[in-house]
C-alpha cells in the first residue's frame, strides 16, 4: 500500500488507494492522534512525505518514509488532476492558495515556481480572528460570503462622487449626478480604507476575502504576461467552501482577460505528486 501525505503550514492532506483514490485532511492539533492511527492500521505502507512539515513527520512517525520536494509534488500531482478531468494542461499557470500562495509555470510537463507572497489562506483565518475572534474556517467563509465590503473598503466611486466633506452642500448628497470616474466606479481605490464606515464582522470579512482575491489576481496577471500564459488553475485549501474567494477570483482573473478555473480536488495536489513518486 502506497500512502502519500503534504504537511504544508495549517493542514495536512492524505492521499491513499483502497479500490480508489481516497482523500483526507487533518488539522495539526487532532494530528498525533490521527498519524498514530495510521501507522498502526498500515505499518507495512510505503509513506511519501511533502510539504513544510515532512521532514518533521518523517522524524516523529515514518521514519522509512520518503520525502519529496514540495513544489514538483504539488505540480505532479495538480497535472495528474487534470488529465484526469481532462482539463487542458500543456500550458498554464498554477496558483496554489494555501496559507501563503505559491505560482508555478507548467510547459510540457516541466514546471517551475515563479513567484511567492505572503498573502493567502492563513491570511484570511488570521484576520479572521482579529475582526471577529473566530477561528474556525468555515465559519469565517460564510461571515464573508454575507458581508458588504462597501462598508470597509474605499471604492473608486467613493472618491469620483463623494461631496460629503463640502458642509456648504453635504445635505444634498445623492441629489447631484454620479461624477464620471476613468475606470469602472466599482473598483477598490483603497482596501480598508473607508475609514468613514461602520463595518460589520460580515463587512470586515468580505473585505479580506475580497482583498485576497484582488491581491493574488493582481500578481496572477504579471506573472501570466511575463511568462505568456493565459491558462490559470487556482488550487489549495483555502478554496474550500469560501464563496467570496473564488468568486472574486473568477471575477476579477475575468476582468484582467485571464482565463481561470479551479481543479477538482486541487488541494490534494501536493499529497497525489507524493503518492504518485512511489511508483518510480
Ligand atoms: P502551505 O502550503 O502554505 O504550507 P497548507 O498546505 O497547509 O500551507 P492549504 O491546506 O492548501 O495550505 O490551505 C490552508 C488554508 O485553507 C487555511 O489557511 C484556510 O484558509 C483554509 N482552510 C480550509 N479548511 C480549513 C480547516 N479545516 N482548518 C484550517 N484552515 C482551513
Ligand atoms: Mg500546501
Amino acid at each position: 500500500m502506497r500512502i502519500g501525505i503534504d504537511a504544508g503550514g495549517t493542514l495536512i492532506k492524505i492521499v491513499y488507494e483502497e479500490h480508489g483514490l481516497h482523500f483526507k485532511k487533518i488539522e495539526y492539533n487532532e494530528a498525533e492522534q490521527a498519524l498514530n492511527w495510521l501507522k498502526t492500521t498500515a505499518p507495512s505502507a510505503d509513506y511519501v512525505l511533502t510539504g513544510g512539515k515532512a521532514a518533521i513527520l518523517k522524524e516523529a512517525f515514518f521514519p522509512e518514509a520518503a520525502v519529496i520536494p514540495e513544489f514538483t509534488a504539488t505540480c505532479e500531482g495538480a497535472l495528474h488532476l487534470l488529465k484526469k478531468a481532462g482539463l487542458p494542461h500543456k500550458s498554464l499557470l498554477l496558483v496554489n492558495i494555501g496559507t501563503g500562495t505559491s505560482w508555478y509555470k507548467i510547459e510540457d510537463g516541466r514546471h517551475e515556481r515563479i513567484l511567492g507572497s505572503g498573502i493567502g489562506g492563513g491570511t484570511f483565518m488570521g484576520l479572521g480572528r482579529i475582526f471577529s475572534g473566530k477561528a474556525d474556517h468555515q465559519r469565517l467563509a460564510g461571515l464573508a460570503a454575507q458581508g458588504n465590503r462597501g462598508n470597509t473598503d474605499l471604492l473608486v466611486s467613493d472618491i469620483y462622487g463623494d461631496r460629503s466633506w463640502l458642509p456648504s452642500i453635504a445635505g444634498q448628497n445623492g441629489r447631484q449626478k454620479d461624477v464620471e470616474a476613468p475606470i469602472d466606479g466599482k473598483l477598490t481605490a483603497g482596501n480598508f480604507a473607508n475609514i468613514a464606515g461602520k463595518p460589520s464582522e460580515e463587512d470586515l470579512m468580505a473585505a479580506a476575502a475580497n482583498m485576497i482575491a484582488e491581491t493574488t489576481v493582481l500578481l496572477t496577471k504579471g506573472a501570466a504576461d511575463i511568462h505568456h500564459s493565459e491558462r490559470i488553475y487556482y488550487i489549495g485549501s483555502s478554496l474550500l467552501g469560501n464563496d467570496a474567494l473564488k468568486k472574486g477570483l473568477l471575477t476579477y482573473s475575468r476582468m484582467t482577460g485571464l482565463d481561470a478555473d479551479f481543479i477538482p480536488n486541487g488541494e490534494y495536489g501536493g499529497a497525489i505528486g507524493a503518492y504518485l513518486s512511489s511508483w518510480h
